[in-house]
């Protein structure tokens, strides 16, 4: 990956005017990593003065394009599901489709043995399994949302003061038998802890899940959305804007959550993605 960027600024550095270069901006991005649970950073070309945009999609996915120091950048987000291997991306540029190859990374997550003494508490009853598949639709229709937006904010801030107690990725497993690995970034806090807003935005939804609990999306545009669950109360609604850094809900333990915390997850592409990835170092010791 770095060996790609690093040749492109090469060439660019060729064919770019220097005055190109000291006007266009440079976008806050993720920290690149090829992996499963990652996000590739893929440049596309120099950002000629009268061409538009160019559209890129993972699959059925739109991918979010920004301007980098006149560069056009494809910022990936790759699933914890995506096989290591040879990817592509279909790139439309003035009218003609191109594919780009890409290479995904292996990444092994840590495991996690949790016992569970009350085994009902593991085995799903047959009518809370109907809810929540139900509700794994829904979820899984929220994530794949796209909304265009000229820009997307992707320097993200914690949205709570608090411990980390869980990190992204890590496979879990209850009572010998595997979970689904965890897709999100947990902050412990106290019940009634001020949530906000990881940056600027709109409210796609407030809902209330089986597992996830009281849960707002909040869209950033451009396929980019944040997740924030086991929320105690909202303070925000579907539809609403918000900015970075407003409180949108205070945190608790609603849903399957043994106390309270946040757990609070980043969507790119419809794929979660390590929220780490988009916080600075400065934003991470907050
Ligand atoms: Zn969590």
């Amino acid at each position: 990956m770095k060996k790609v960027l690093a040749s492109v600024a090469v060439l660019c550095a060729g064919v770019l005017s220097p005055a190109l270069h000291a006007s266009s901006a440079q976008a806050a991005l993720p920290r690149a990593a090829a992996v499963p649970g990652g996000v590739a950073l893929l440049p596309l070309g120099a950002v000629a003065a009268d061409a538009e945009r160019p559209r890129v999609w993972f699959g059925e996915q739109q991918v979010l394009v920004t301007e980098d120091t006149g560069q056009w950048l494809a910022v990936v987000g790759l699933a914890l599901d995506t096989p290591a291997g040879e990817h592509e991306l279909r790139v439309q540029t003035s009218g003609e489709t191109r594919r780009l190859r890409f290479r995904v990374d292996t990444r092994e997550y840590p495991e996690q043995r949790i016992t569970i003494k009350d085994s009902s508490k593991v085995q799903l009853s047959a009518s809370d399994l109907a809810r929540a598949e139900a509700e794994f639709a829904t979820i899984q229709q929220l994530k794949r949302h796209w909304r265009e937006a000229t820009d997307t904010d992707m320097a993200l801030i914690l949205p709570a003061r608090g411990r980390p107690t869980g990190r992204f990725g890590v496979r879990r497993f209850f009572n010998g038998e595997p979970r689904s690995p965890h897709a999100g970034f947990d902050i412990a806090v106290p019940r009634g802890a001020t949530v906000s807003a990881d940056a600027a935005g709109r409210v796609l939804a407030v809902d209330e899940f089986f597992f996830n609990g009281k849960t707002i999306f909040v869209d950033h545009g451009n396929g980019l959305i944040s997740m924030y669950c086991h929320l105690d109360r909202s303070s925000v609604q579907a539809g609403d804007t918000v900015v970075k850094g407003q409180q949108i809900g205070e945190a608790g333990m609603s849903g399957r959550a043994t106390g309270p915390h946040l757990h609070w997850s980043v969507i790119l592409n419809g794929a979660m993605v390590d929220p780490e990835l988009f916080l600075s170092d400065r934003s991470k010791r907050r």
